[in-house]
């Protein structure tokens, strides 16, 4: 998957700032093609609803498997990290976070996600930044229920953020086809216009922020938004391997021929099959658009000045 033209030597490392630690659930593990989001059904609600693993696995020739128990998970997860030189801010289940960070505490950062009052007390999370193991807020997904991530039932969250110098990913952008109909009512569309970003960056001028998926695909907004707001960052998740490479690449290409190459941060969304890393990395790699240079920044650099890291621990 990789381009011929990839270096040789000991293999450069690798920021994946979004990854999702999740627990196997035999109902959820469906094989999937990457780039499946290509031919949107003509829908009507008299039929039967699409389930979304018929749209995952639309018919490719080798599609990617997922993990069949957690051990499984963890051990591919562990593989591909070593053999990729990779680095994972993840986020989710918090026993599996816990197990992978103890399997391997130099490759993974630890995130604790809000999405809205309801998940967590405001003073649970503050004691849970507290307690030093989680060092990024993440995945913050109002969008899902409906809310704007400047709702303000959300501020005193942002607010500890902001305090503690906790940077903030937030999901803005895409759900992918038909999300409203088939698995989550309250995700509007609407909710993920980076411009309802402005209010919360306004509250707290300290508040490190990257939105993630890049606010797919409302790019117009997207880059009025980090004009405005000169620390605001995206991530290229999910939608990296979900819609048709062209339609990627043309996002990508914008964002970078915008001026914006030093704010993009490499992401997958990774939630269960290992293949998936190499998948996305792929995409980057094959970006005749960018020079080598621009791929380092957003595999790498760019996320080691986002989140404050040493990058001489990188090797
Ligand atoms: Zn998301």
């Amino acid at each position: 998957m990789f381009s011929p033209d990839r270096p040789s030597g000991p293999t450069l490392p690798i920021i994946d700032v979004h990854v999702h630690a999740m627990r196997v659930s035999p109902g959820f593990a469906l094989e999937m093609c990457p780039w499946f989001l290509k031919d949107m059904p003509g829908s009507d609600p008299s039929q039967p609803a699409r389930a979304l693993g018929a749209v995952f696995s639309g018919g490719c020739v080798d599609p990617l498997q997922p993990a069949k128990s957690d051990q499984e998970m963890q051990a591919a997860v562990l593989e591909t990290m070593e053999r990729l030189n990779m680095t994972i801010v993840a986020y989710g289940d918090a026993q599996i976070l816990h197990k992978w960070q103890k399997a391997a505490p130099n490759r993974v950062i630890p995130g604790i996600g809000v999405s809205s009052p309801s998940d967590m007390s405001v003073q649970a999370f503050s004691d849970s930044m507290s307690s030093g193991f989680y060092k990024v807020m993440g995945e913050v997904a109002p969008q899902y229920k409906g809310l704007s991530p400047s709702d303000m039932s959300l501020d005193p969250y942002f607010a500890i953020a902001e305090k503690m110098n906790i940077p903030v990913g937030i999901h803005m952008g895409t759900g992918g086809n038909g999300m409203a109909n088939l698995t989550q009512a309250s995700y509007r569309a609407s909710m993920g216009r980076p411009f309802l970003l402005e209010d919360v960056l306004a509250r707290h001028p300290k508040l490190k922020i990257w939105v993630m998926h890049a606010g797919y695909p409302m790019i117009d907004e997207m880059i009025g938004l980090m004009g405005a707001n000169a620390y605001v960052y995206v991530d290229l998740a999910g939608f990296i391997w979900s819609y048709p490479q062209a339609e990627i690449h043309a996002y990508l290409k914008r964002l970078v021929q915008a001026g914006f190459g030093k704010r993009i941060l490499y992401g997958t969304d990774f939630m269960i099959w290992p293949k998936l890393f190499e998948a996305s990395i792929s995409v980057i790699e094959n970006a005749d658009y960018l020079s080598f240079d621009q791929k380092r920044d957003i595999l790498f650099n760019n996320a080691v000045r986002f989140f404050r890291l040493d990058a001489s621990k990188f090797k």
